[in-house]
């Protein structure tokens, strides 16, 4: 969902930022193990703003920059280039000017790089060059790690530097998550959050077992996680979860049990439901086959080539589905290809039938109130909406709403929209029911 990298660590003028963030209930603390944490200094209320900021610098990813405004990060269709280095794009007059600052000293480095090298640098030089100049204007140390910038839908658009944000503390099970509004970083409440506690938002995808989680967390952070869902993974519990998230599937056909070791025999794999074995060792072996098919299918996606893609990634939906468990992880993100496979095709019907394929793993592999069970709720609702299923639609759109307002916050463009779209499937469904009634009769 976001990647951050480890880099620039400088020291933090603590005195202002401690009192900055008592304002808005929040301190610092050292804990021996984690080193700086956020810590709530009164309660905060679901869906409540936490913390907000403005990056320190950002930069748009090359996918973005003749697109959106370099300065408030809005799309918008009829940029304005700087007339001197020709390469940063803004929405108007006001945020040009609100720019100049940083831009003047930049300019003057993007315009000799292109006469001398006949090259734009890359964003992440660019970004260097901001970070150097800003200190050099402001004369400020900090310690911050790089946050790629997403928009509502969490598609990433750049990178941005947020010296508070990055105090926060990773949890697989977080009470808060971070967005973006435009380039703003906004830190919302998901859980009740009480006077006291630690803030935490998760860096990685958390719909993984525990194993995969600290492998990503271990090769990005360099850390171990020690959060409570980590804590449980030899627990019955946490075997239970990770059986399912990134386990085997029953070797019967209809049994939706999860496998776990058999105690009197290595190589086998019981399921817990009715008892079936199954041989690890040749499950293995062929789902290393369906990988290597997955590499295939992942070239044809990646040159564009849809159509041959789709029929592989259905085939390899196919032999998953006798291999994993059916609500894993593993066949949720070839149902997420393949509704995307679709959508790039226009085949709206097939889109639709993979996007609720996926709800109840999403429902199953998410925390109730998660932006990425929102949004696949949201994407239900308008393939439902687009194919014309009025009820369904707005059945998805509400489930979608319940989460997206905590996480995205109720006053948001995103949330208006899709409030909008609420109200109008309430007309047509109004204008529909009558119909339902007659056939009744
Ligand atoms: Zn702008
Ligand atoms: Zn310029
Ligand atoms: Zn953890
Ligand atoms: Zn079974």
């Amino acid at each position: 969902m976001k990647a951050r990298s480890a880099s620039m660590s400088m020291a933090v003028d603590s005195n202002d930022l401690q009192s900055a963030l008592a304002e808005k209930g929040l301190a610092i603390s050292i804990s021996p193990e984690k080193g700086r944490c956020l810590i709530a200094k009164r309660s905060f209320t679901r869906g409540e703003i936490v913390l907000l900021q403005d990056p320190y610098v950002s930069v748009l990813d090359s996918a973005s920059v003749n697109k959106r405004c370099d300065v408030c990060f809005r799309l918008c269709t009829n940029l304005k280039r700087c007339s001197v280095c020709k390469t940063t794009w803004y929405c108007g007059g006001t945020c040009q000017r609100n720019g100049w600052r940083l831009h003047q000293h930049e300019c003057k480095a993007i315009t000799s790089l292109k006469e001398e090298k006949q090259q734009t640098p890359t964003p992440s030089l660019q970004l260097m060059l901001r970070l150097l100049i800003k200190r050099k204007l402001q004369n400020a140390g900090f310690s911050c790690n790089a946050h790629t910038i997403c928009d509502s839908e969490l598609r990433p658009m750049g990178t941005g530097l947020y010296p508070v944000i990055s105090i926060i503390n990773h949890s697989c099970f977080p009470n808060a998550v971070l967005l973006f509004e435009g380039r703003q970083a906004v830190v919302r409440a998901v859980e009740p959050i009480r006077e006291g506690s630690e803030l935490t938002v998760s860096y990685i995808e958390i719909a993984a077992s525990t194993a995969s989680r600290k492998k990503s967390l271990k090769e990005q952070y360099f850390f171990d996680c020690k959060c409570l869902r980590c804590l449980k993974v030899d627990t019955p519990d946490g075997l239970h979860e990770d059986a399912i998230l990134e386990g085997f599937r029953c070797s019967s056909d209809h049994c939706e049990g999860f496998l776990l070791h058999d105690p009197d025999d290595a190589q086998s794999l019981v399921c817990q439901l009715c008892g079936c074995g199954r041989n690890e060792e040749e499950t293995k072996k062929q789902a290393r086959k369906v990988d290597k098919l997955g590499k295939e299918a992942s070239k044809l996606l990646s040159s564009g080539n849809y159509s041959e893609a789709r029929s592989l990634y259905e085939q390899i939906q196919q032999l998953q589905t006798q291999l994993w468990h059916p609500y894993s992880v593993i066949l949720l993100r070839t149902g997420d290809t393949l509704l995307k496979i679709c959508m790039e095709l226009y085949d709206w019907k097939q889109a639709l039938k993979y996007c609720r394929l996926t709800i109840p793993a999403y429902e199953r592999a998410y925390p109730t109130c998660h932006p990425m069970m929102g949004l696949q709720y949201y994407a239900c609702g308008k393939l439902e909406w687009f194919l014309e299923n009025t009820l369904e639609a707005l059945n998805f759109f509400e489930k979608a709403a319940k989460i997206l307002t905590v996480t995205h916050g109720r006053n948001s463009e995103f949330l208006t929209q899709l409030f909008d779209r609420i109200q109008e499937a309430h007309a047509e469904a109004a204008h529909l029911r009558p119909r339902y009634d007659d056939n009744e009769d």
